[in-house]
């Protein structure tokens, strides 16, 4: 099995969402193994995100992550990374299909709604981030 970071973003923490998003991911079959609301300081959001500190969208993307609380979560299960971002929809959630998460719940590239590790190594570097090894289940 293989565990990935998932991210319910301030949008979605906004628009009252939460559930309906860990909802999809439990129907799914994965695992709940870590979660908590946390406000991203922007310490935070510069290790998440430092492979895109030269980005020309890289001040608009902390502004964002950091704008309000969002959901952490660990989400377990076989092939877990993969199944999360193909039930998350492309990056810019106009070419996001109906009947995933950005293709049902969002218009536009910053404010779309959930984050997924895309790789083993951004999992386990990105679970480090948000939990210890304590919190981890
Ligand atoms: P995430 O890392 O949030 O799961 P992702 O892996 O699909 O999303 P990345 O390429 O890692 O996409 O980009 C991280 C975030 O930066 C995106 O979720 C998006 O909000 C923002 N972003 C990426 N590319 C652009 C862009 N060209 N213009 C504006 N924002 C962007
Ligand atoms: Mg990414």
């Amino acid at each position: 099995v293989e565990s990935t970071l998932v991210l319910i973003k301030p949008d979605a923490v906004a628009r009252k969402i939460c559930g309906e998003i860990i909802s999809r991911f439990e129907r799914r079959g994965l695992t709940l193994t870590a979660m908590k609301l946390l406000r991203i300081t922007p310490e935070i959001a510069a290790k998440h995100y430092e492979e895109h500190r030269e980005k020309p969208f890289y001040p608009e993307l902390l502004e964002f992550i950091t704008s309000g609380p969002v959901v952490a979560m660990v989400l377990t299960g076989p092939e877990a990374i993969k199944i999360v971002r193909t039930m998350m929809g492309p990056t810019n959630p106009v070419n996001a299909p109906p009947g995933t998460i950005r293709g049902d719940y969002a218009t536009i590239m910053t404010n779309n709604i959930v984050h997924g590790s895309d790789s083993e190594t951004s999992a386990k570097r990105e679970i480090n981030i948000y939990f210890t090894e304590q919190e981890l289940v």
